[in-house]
């Protein structure tokens, strides 16, 4: 019965909860027992609080029964990266800076997934300050891929796909700055939805690069995607970034929409260093929309190329200002062996960050640095508003883009120790932030040695009801999502 329940969609575990089938604390039950048996293994999660857990999962049986269920979320079991705050519970960002800190209040997300009723499960682990693509940057130690545990699950949000992949959560949330959502979500078999900038409030989010970061869902199908997005997105005064704009019911519209749409294959995509067996998982996947009906036409995006160098100028400036307050004083981490005030500042955080914490500070304040802003930072900043308009372009012609999540298949644990090879993860997946775009990896696939292969539907901005539908006009027709990991 509780392996049933753990790899049940939202859509099915709410039906189970309102006919009183099922009973959250029974699920919340078969989740935990779960976690304790897989997560020595996998590692997902940072912490959880399983009193805490069957607490909300008891409040949210009582309302039902009651008759005031709040709908599909109300019982189910939804974990959160470990950038996302909940008030009164470690908030660490995988980071040593942190690792005591107790975040005193609750992220916009968090309020709204609570007014859902939805149980708030663990902490996930991830790339210290969401900074990398495999987690293996945290100070937890690096999380398993489900799939194969030698391996890496994808990052930043590494561990908020891990633990859905092996049923450790119903569903959870990540952040994505570079991919950090749609990576690890084709790296380890799962639907990720990163939504256009603005779309989602970041208040209480742990800023990395604030330009470019949004939460957003981590889900076994589409329609659960639609179904958590609707109810964590939404203008937030306490998010000036956040945009005023009406929220359809992203559930009904996947209903209510359906092809023939016109889709662009950019052709940047497609080149050099595409694992052949990705580039073929989505070669199949455009002549099913073909077969569709959809019309398939090639597109260029001619400014490919320089998304990797302007991401990494901008992301590192914008982390660069975000992480000066991480100084010792105010809270986190606090050096023992400082000598005076300056020398305090320095200890602190030359024990509290990581490596590649440190790297990308360094990096950040140098383009931003006199003689060196223009130089470097205002050339990115122009290059961003070639690379937005390349896909405004191609968007004149086409409904959304059908690209490879990931150029490769999950890697080996310890494969990549060249920052650099790691940077080149997020070649198909950074070009959206960078334009503020929606995109969502939905499961194309596996490799002959059984590791997932994800496809990524780009979309219009503020259109997510499009996109939904699109990419479960596929997933309806394959599935993928109903294959396991065998732990
Ligand atoms: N992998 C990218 C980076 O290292 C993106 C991370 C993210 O989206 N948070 O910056």
């Amino acid at each position: 019965m509780s392996s049933d329940l753990i790899f049940q969609p939202i859509a099915q575990l709410a039906v189970a909860l309102d006919a009183k089938k099922i009973s959250s604390v029974e699920l919340t039950r078969a989740v935990i027992a779960r976690t304790r048996a897989v997560d020595t293994r996998v590692r997902a999660f940072n912490s959880f609080d399983e009193a805490d857990a069957l607490a909300q999962a008891a409040a949210s049986d009582a309302r039902r029964a009651a008759g005031q269920a709040r709908g599909p979320l109300d019982g189910i079991p939804i974990g959160l990266k470990d950038v996302i705050a909940v008030d009164g519970q470690p908030l660490t960002a995988s980071s040593k800076m942190l690792a005591n800190f107790v975040s005193p209040y609750d992220a916009t997300v968090t309020t709204k997934l609570k007014n859902a009723g939805a149980v708030l499960w663990g902490r996930l682990n991830l790339d210290e300050f969401a900074m990398g693509s495999s987690t293996e940057n945290s100070a937890n130690g690096p999380t398993s891929n489900p799939w194969d545990l030698t391996r890496v699950p994808g990052g930043s949000s590494g561990g908020s796909a891990a633990a859905l992949a092996a049923g450790e959560a119903i569903a959870t949330l990540g952040s994505d700055t570079g991919g950090s959502i749609r990576q690890p979500a084709a790296f380890c078999g799962v639907v990720g939805l990163k939504p256009t900038y603005g779309l989602v409030s970041r208040y209480g989010l742990i800023a990395f690069a604030s330009s470019l970061d949004q939460i957003g869902p981590f889900a076994r199908t589409v329609e659960d995607a639609a179904i958590v997005l609707g109810a964590i997105a939404g203008h937030d005064e306490r998010d000036s970034t956040s945009f005023k704009t009406d929220i359809p019911d992203y559930r009904a519209e996947l209903a209510a929409r359906r092809g023939p749409w016109k889709l662009g294959i950019p052709k940047e995509y497609f080149g050099e260093g595409l694992d052949p067996e990705i580039g073929a998982a989505v070669e199949q996947a455009i002549a099913f929309y073909k077969k569709q009906g959809c019309e398939i036409r090639e597109v260029s995006l001619p400014h490919t190329r320089y998304c990797l160098d302007t991401y990494y100028v901008i992301a590192t400036a914008e982390a660069s200002s975000n992480l000066a307050r991480y100084d010792g004083i105010r809270y986190g981490h606090r050096s023992k062996h400082a000598t005076d005030i300056v020398d305090l500042y320095f200890q602190s955080r030359a024990e509290g960050f990581g490596a590649e914490v440190k790297r990308r500070i360094i990096l950040g304040t140098y383009v931003l640095s006199s003689g060196y802003y223009d130089a470097y930072y205002l050339r990115a900043q122009k290059v961003r508003t070639l690379i937005r308009q390349d896909f405004l372009n191609a968007f004149r012609e086409v409904d959304a883009l059908l690209t490879p999540t990931s150029p490769m298949p999950a890697f080996k644990i310890g494969e990549k120790a060249d920052p650099l090879a790691l940077y080149l993860c997020d070649i198909y997946t950074i070009g959206v932030n960078l334009a503020g775009l929606p995109g969502i990896s939905v499961p194309c696939g596996f490799t002959q040695s059984g590791l997932p292969i994800g496809a990524q539907i780009i979309g219009q901005p503020f259109q997510e009801s499009s996109l939904l539908a699109i990419a479960r006009a596929y997933e309806q027709a394959h599935e993928w999502n109903t294959r396991h990991p065998i732990l």
